[in-house]
């Protein structure tokens, strides 16, 4: 038979059980997160539940979605394709303001051209702008449609609604490409975490 006081005096003396999660840091520089993909491809929600696991790291957050900027920054702007890229550039400028004052800026906007893309990057400074392509076939979107979305584009309620009647431009050269329909939530946003992370 044996004895188990020892065992259990120096099972006290163990480290705390949450010695498995990891440490809040600040040693991951301020940046700006930039999600681009298209509509439903799910860069809201990978946004969302990133958000309180950045902040449980210390970092101060801010969230920049496309459509909220839609109703208030950008609300005079169209689709058209100046105005897609006025709408990026506007983004860009407050992302880059924000970066500057110490926010880890996360922005949720389907940007569909690689030339509004560089523009954003430009404007925050290459070494600081994460391009996150949040990536799906086009038919998955269309299936999740959480807003209706496509099905208006399909009946001809949206103009060059992008994926349907307009182009969307894959980044070449993303700092991270997400596919939404292999990876789950949880696992896309530890993928933006370890990248955070490991760069610093
Ligand atoms: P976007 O912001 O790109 O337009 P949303 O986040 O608004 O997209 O919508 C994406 C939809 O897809 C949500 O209903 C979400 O629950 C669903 N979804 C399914 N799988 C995933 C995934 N792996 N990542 C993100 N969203 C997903």
């Amino acid at each position: 038979m044996t004895h188990t006081p020892v065992l259990k005096h120096h099972n006290n003396l163990e480290p705390y059980p949450f010695r498995e999660n990891r440490r809040v840091t600040s040693d991951v520089r301020p940046r700006v997160i930039w999600l681009t993909g298209l509509s439903a491809a799910g860069k809201s929600t990978i946004v969302d539940s990133l958000n309180p696991v950045l902040r449980a790291r210390g970092l101060t957050t801010c969230i920049l979605d496309g459509d909220t900027v839609r109703t208030g920054l950008c609300r005079d702007l169209g689709f058209s394709a100046d105005d897609r890229e006025e709408n990026v550039r506007r983004v860009a400028e407050v992302a880059a303001l924000m970066v500057e004052s110490g926010l880890t800026v996360m922005v949720a906007l389907i940007s569909p051209t690689r030339s509004a893309r560089h523009l954003a990057r430009s404007i925050v400074g290459s070494a600081r702008f994460v391009e996150v392509f949040v990536d799906v076939p086009l038919a998955v979107a269309e299936a999740r449609d959480p807003k209706g979305l496509y099905r208006r584009a399909r009946a001809g309620g949206i103009p060059a609604f992008t994926g349907v009647a307009a182009a969307y431009e894959r980044p070449l050269f993303p700092e991270l490409h997400i596919r939404t329909d292999e990876v789950d939530v949880r696992r896309a946003v530890r993928m933006i975490d370890d990248w955070l992370l490991a760069r610093g």
